[in-house]
């Protein structure tokens, strides 16, 4: 066999998609010099307390392309430096407020160091060294960033958890029906499960505040309209809209998309996908613009990271 065909043995051509994993420890502040305190306060809460706090990142990096006449699309090591370079060696134990000068507030240009503006910058920091094809930035479990190099349209994800019960059946089926179809989810007296719901938002991000919106008062909205909704309740009998609808996964995750949708459109940002975990064996996803749901590529391009 010769090198050449050994070559194209590799892949044949066929591209392929690598995920690369870094952490790093950073510290911010939330604080406009243009805004008095009492107004920085109101607009970050905690966020804005002097001198700042600090967070475990977890970054994501995913690539793609050839396979190399090693079998690989990039040697792991030549990954590994570039994020190192461009990235951890430069934010790892440091106030990102005072690292890299897009964060420069003194400055008309500087911009909050949220999780989306530093996604951002992350991006075009590695978009000459790397084949990137997204980027996903935890600032915990509970809040990240997605973003695929579209300045339009940045990724932010909330994820929140609820209790509740609920019971699988159709009004006008009898139980041997019900069960027939749900099996022991149709059990007369319910049963219950520890949901968690990813919201994500999407739009541009403002040059000033680095957000897609008001970050506090989209976790108000989840808080009131989806947490203090849903938990401890039994969904069929304390929701009105599952009187009549069956709580499937499926069906919770459109009605709380359903909800969403208008007051997130008022703060600023739109509702691009929900996500809900009933089990961990079970989940249901719902995109808010449903056109998307008939371009599965796209949806597996822009959406369906599964890191
Ligand atoms: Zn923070
Ligand atoms: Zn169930």
């Amino acid at each position: 066999m010769t090198n050449v065909s050994a070559q194209a043995s590799h892949g044949n051509g066929r591209n392929c998609v690598i995920t690369r994993r870094a952490c790093f420890s950073a510290s911010h502040r939330y604080w406009l010099p243009e805004q008095s305190k009492e107004e920085n306060e109101a607009a970050f809460g905690l966020c804005a307390l002097a001198p700042g706090h600090g967070h475990n990142y977890e970054l994501i990096v995913s690539m793609a392309g050839e396979l190399d006449k090693n079998g690989m699309v990039l040697n792991l090591s030549a990954v590994k430096t570039a994020i190192k370079n461009e990235i951890t060696s430069q934010l790892d134990f440091h106030f990102l407020n005072e690292t890299w000068p897009e964060f420069d507030l003194s400055t008309p240009k500087g911009c909050l160091p949220t999780t989306e503006a530093l996604i951002k910058s992350i991006w075009n920091r590695l978009k000459n060294h790397l084949p990137l094809t997204s980027l996903r930035l935890y600032e915990h479990t509970n809040l990240w960033a997605d973003y695929l190099g579209n300045p339009m349209n940045s990724y932010l994800t909330i994820r929140t958890h609820f209790a509740a019960a609920h019971r699988l059946a159709r009004a006008e089926l009898n139980q041997e029906q019900n069960e027939a179809i749900y099996g022991k989810c149709a059990r007369p007296n319910g049963h219950g499960h520890n949901y968690f719901v990813e919201i994500t938002v999407k739009g541009e991000i403002d040059p000033r505040t680095g957000m897609i919106c008001d970050l506090s008062a989209l976790q108000g909205l989840i808080d009131e309209l989806i947490v203090e909704q849903f938990d401890h309740t039994f969904l069929n009998k304390d929701i009105p809209h599952f009187q009549t609808c069956v709580p499937t996964a499926e069906n919770i995750a459109l009605y709380i998309s359903d909800s969403l949708i208008k007051p997130i459109k008022i703060i600023g940002a739109e509702l691009h996908k929900v996500k809900l975990q009933e089990s961990p064996n079970n989940a249901a996803e719902v995109f808010a613009d449903q056109s998307m749901m008939n371009i599965p590529s796209k949806v597996l391009e822009e959406s369906m990271f599964s890191h």
